[in-house]
C-alpha cells in the first residue's frame, strides 16, 4: 500500500514522526495494533472480585469529602449508590474534582475494587452514565513525539480512507477451514472492537497468520537444509544393533524405543540429522545416545559426545565405558589431557583408531581431526553457544547432529526456537522410580532441616547441599560455599563433608567426585556445578539454599541429582521469597516432579524472554501472537506450514501468492520456484 502521506491529514512532518516509530506505509499504520485494551465494560458489582479492576455506574449519594495530608497530597472520597449497594469511591490527589459532583447525579467510575472495604480506588471518572461506545479502549505503544491521541487519530484517518483497500492475505481455504475473520474486518476490529468476542476473533485471525508465516519460514529453511546438505547415511546390519540393545541391563522404555527409532531413521537417511532429544532428568537419554553411537560405529564411522563440564565428561566416559566399552574404543579428551598423551590421542583419532571421543569443548578445537566423523551428540545443549555448535558441525564431513537436553523445553518454545530442528521427546520414566518428595522450609527452620539430613545420613545415605550462585561475583560465590561447608562440618561432626565449587582445579574436582561416589564423603556442599548429569544413586537428600534465586527449570535439574536409586529421596528448598510469584514457584516445586509441567509453568511465570535469558533468546517477535498462550495455534500452524511447503498448490496457486510474497520479502524465498 501507499506511503502515509497519501492519507488526507498527514503531511510530511507527521509522516516523519510516524517514521520514527517504524510506520512508513499506510499498511504499517493500519497494522499498528494496540498492545492491550482497557476494558470499560459496565460490571455488575456482585460479579466484581476483590482487587479486580472494574467500571461501575452509580448515583452520587453524599457530598464528597476531601482530606489533605503530607505535602500536597489529598484524598477525595464520595459515597455512591451502585445498584443496591452503597460504596465509597476514592480519588487520590484529585481534589479539584470536588466541585464537579452534585447529589443524585449519575457517574461512571473505573478503578480497583476492594471487596472488604467496599471501596473503589478510582482512576477514572465520567460525570455521565456509562457510554456503551468505546467500552473497549485500545492502548497503543507510542514513542518519540507521537502521542496516544495522535496515533489514534491517524489510524482513524487511515481506516476512513483505505479500509476498502485492505487485501486478504490468507488463502480462502484457510479462512474457511478455521472460520477466520477476513482481514478487513479484523483490522477494523483490532482498532475499534465492538465486543470482547469480536476482538477475540480478530486476534485469532492475526495469531494464525503470524504463526503460519513464521512457520513457513522455518519449514522452508529446514527443507532447504535437508535438501542441500547431504549428511552421511549410516549403513549397518540392524541385527547387530539389536543384539547390542538386548545386551543392555534393562529393557528400553516405550518412549526410549520410540526416540531410538526416530533417530535411527534420520541416521539411515542421506539427509543430515539435526535433532533435539529432550527428556527429563533420569529419563534415560544416555542409553539412547549409546545406541546411536553404537550404530555409528557399526556403520564404520566415529562418534563424538560433547558435554559442558569436565566432571560430566568424566562421568559420561565411565558410563560409556560400561555401556559400549567392550566393543568400542572410547577415549576422553578434556583440557587436562595434555602433552604426549594428547598428541597420541589425536593421532589415533585421525587414523580412526578411536571410535568414540568424549569431552568438553576441547573437542572442537582446530587440532582435533577425525577420520570419519559420523555423529556428534551434545549433552545439555542449552549450555553451548551457537558458535560452538556451528564449529562442531563443520568438523568432519557433515556429521549427523543430536542435541540432548534435560531442560524440557515447553513444546511451544521447542517448536519456535528449534523450528528448523526435529524434536524427539522421552516422556516416560523407567519403571519403579519413586517421585522425590519436595518440601519448602523457611531459613529459620535450618536446624530442623539438619536433623532430617542427619537422619538420612545415619541410614547410610548421602546428601547434597547446594549454595546459591551469586551472580555478581564468583569470589563471593566460592566464599559462600566455603562458609556453608564449615557450618555443615560443625553441624555434622561424624560425617565427611566435601566441598565443590568452580574455583577448584579439575584434579581437585575429580578427587571430590570420586570420594563422593565411593561414599568416602557423605555430604557434598556445592555450588551449582553439580547441576547436570552427576549420578550418585545413594544420594537421597538435597538441601538448596536460597532456592528462590533459581528458576524452576534449574531447581528441577538440581533436584534430579537425587532420586536416582531405589530409596525414597527428598529435596528441601530453603527459601523466603518475598514476592507472590516467588512463593508460587516454591509451591509448584513441592507439587510437581514433572519437568515439562515445571518448564511450562516457568515459562508462564517468567515469559519466554527470561526463560532463555533475554539476550540470546533468539525468539521471534510477534505483533499479536504470544508464544506462551497461543501454543495450540502454533502447533496447527506448524503442521499446516510443513504440509504447504511440500504441496504443489502452495507454489503455483494464486491463492498463496500473498504468502509467497511475504516469504520473498523476508528473504527466505527467491523469485523462482524452489525445486
Ligand atoms: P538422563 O541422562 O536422561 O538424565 P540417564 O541416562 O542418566 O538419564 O538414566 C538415569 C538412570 O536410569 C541410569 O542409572 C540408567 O541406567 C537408568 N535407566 C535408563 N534407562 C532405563 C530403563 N529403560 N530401565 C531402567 N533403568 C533405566
Ligand atoms: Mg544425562
Amino acid at each position: 500500500m501507499s506511503e502515509v502521506t497519501k492519507i488526507k491529514g498527514i503531511g510530511d512532518e507527521k509522516a516523519a514522526s510516524l517514521s520514527s516509530i517504524g510506520i512508513n506505509s499506510v499498511s504499517d499504520l493500519l497494522e499498528y495494533f494496540p498492545f492491550r485494551y482497557e476494558d470499560y465494560e459496565l460490571k455488575d458489582l456482585a460479579d466484581v472480585k476483590h482487587e479486580e479492576r472494574a467500571t461501575l455506574e452509580g448515583k452520587v449519594h453524599s457530598e464528597p469529602v476531601v482530606r489533605y495530608y503530607g505535602k500536597k497530597k489529598s484524598r477525595l472520597s464520595v459515597r455512591l449508590l451502585v445498584g443496591r449497594f452503597l460504596i465509597t469511591a476514592v480519588f487520590f490527589n484529585r481534589a479539584f474534582l470536588k466541585k464537579q459532583f452534585s447529589l443524585g447525579q449519575t457517574v461512571t467510575v473505573t478503578g480497583k475494587w476492594d471487596q472488604h472495604k467496599m471501596t473503589l480506588s478510582a482512576s477514572e471518572i465520567a460525570f455521565a452514565s456509562h457510554d456503551p461506545e468505546g467500552t473497549i479502549e485500545p492502548v497503543y505503544p507510542v514513542g518519540g513525539d507521537i502521542t496516544v491521541k495522535a496515533i489514534k487519530r491517524y489510524i482513524q484517518l487511515a481506516l476512513q480512507q483505505f479500509a476498502n483497500e485492505i487485501e486478504e492475505s490468507l488463502p480462502p481455504q484457510m479462512l474457511e477451514r478455521y472460520k477466520l475473520m477476513d482481514k478487513r474486518e479484523a483490522v477494523q476490529t483490532m482498532h475499534a472492537p465492538q465486543s470482547h468476542d469480536h476482538l477475540k476473533q480478530a486476534r485469532r485471525r492475526f495469531v494464525y497468520e503470524e504463526l503460519l508465516q513464521f512457520q513457513l519460514k522455518m519449514q522452508l529453511f529446514r527443507k532447504r537444509e535437508r535438501e542441500n546438505t547431504k549428511g552421511s547415511s549410516h549403513v549397518y546390519k540392524r541385527s547387530d544393533l539389536d543384539e547390542f540393545i538386548s545386551s543392555l541391563p534393562f529393557p528400553l522404555t516405550g518412549a526410549q524405543d520410540r526416540v531410538v527409532e526416530e533417530i535411527l531413521k534420520d541416521m539411515e537417511s542421506p539427509y543430515r540429522m539435526n535433532r533435539l532429544l529432550q527428556g527429563d532428568v533420569g529419563s534415560g537419554k544416555t542409553v539412547v545416545a549409546a545406541i546411536a553411537l553404537y550404530a555409528t560405529y557399526l556403520s564404520g564411522n566415529q562418534g563424538a559426545l560433547m558435554v559442558p563440564t569436565e566432571i560430566l565428561a568424566e562421568q559420561h566416559f565411565e558410563s560409556f565405558e560400561d555401556l559400549v566399552g567392550n566393543t568400542l574404543n572410547v577415549e576422553l579428551l578434556t583440557g587436562s589431557v595434555k602433552g604426549k598423551k594428547r598428541r597420541e590421542l589425536l593421532e589415533r583419532l585421525a587414523t580412526s583408531e578411536v571410535d568414540l571421543l568424549i569431552g568438553t569443548h576441547a573437542l572442537i578445537q582446530d587440532e582435533v581431526v577425525f577420520k570419519h566423523l559420523g555423529l556428534v551428540i551434545t549433552d545439555e545443549q542449552h549450555r553451548f553457544g551457537v558458535k560452538q555448535r556451528r564449529v562442531l558441525k563443520e568438523k568432519g564431513l557433515t556429521p549427523d547432529v543430536l542435541y540432548m537436553t534435560a531442560t524440557p523445553i515447553p513444546r511451544t518454545l521447542a517448536i519456535s526456537v528449534f523450528g528448523d530442528m526435529d524434536v524427539s521427546t522421552i516422556d516416560e520414566m523407567p519403571a519403579g522410580r519413586k517421585p522425590i518428595e519436595t518440601y519448602w522450609a523457611k531459613p529459620d527452620m535450618l536446624s530442623r532441616v539438619l536433623d532430617f539430613v542427619t537422619k538420612e545420613l545415619d541410614q547410610g545415605r548421602q546428601g547434597y547441599v547446594i549454595c546459591p550462585l551469586i551472580e555478581e561475583s564468583e569470589k563471593l560465590d566460592v566464599q559462600n560455599a566455603i562458609d556453608v561447608h564449615a557450618q555443615m562440618q560443625t553441624a555434622l561432626p561424624h560425617y565427611q563433608v566435601g566441598l565443590m565449587h568452580g574455583r577448584l582445579t579439575s584434579d581437585e574436582k575429580e578427587a571430590i567426585m570420586e570420594a563422593y561416589s565411593q561414599n568416602d564423603v557423605q555430604l557434598l556442599v556445592s555450588t551449582t556445578v553439580v547441576e547436570v548429569g552427576v549420578n550418585v544413586p545413594n544420594a537421597t537428600i538435597m538441601v538448596i539454599y536460597d532456592a528462590e534465586r533459581f528458576g524452576l527449570a534449574q531447581l528441577h535439574q538440581l533436584r534430579g541429582r537425587v532420586g536416582r536409586g531405589k530409596d525414597q529421596s527428598y529435596c528441601i528448598l530453603l527459601a523466603d521469597p518475598k514476592s507472590e510469584v516467588g512463593k508460587e514457584r516454591m509451591q509448584i516445586m513441592t507439587e510437581s516432579n514433572d519437568g515439562f509441567v515445571l518448564s511450562q509453568r516457568d515459562l508462564e511465570l517468567r515469559g519466554p524472554g527470561d526463560f532463555f535469558g533475554r539476550k540470546q533468546s533468539g525468539l521471534p517477535e510477534f505483533k499479536v501472537a504470544d508464544l506462551v498462550h497461543d501454543y495450540r495455534v502454533l502447533e496447527v500452524a506448524r503442521n499446516d506450514a510443513s504440509a504447504l511447503v511440500e504441496s504443489t498448490a502452495f507454489w503455483e496457486d494464486d491463492a498463496y501468492r500473498r504468502l509467497r510474497t511475504y516469504l520473498m520479502n523476508e528473504g527466505v524465498l527467491s523469485g523462482e520456484k524452489l525445486d
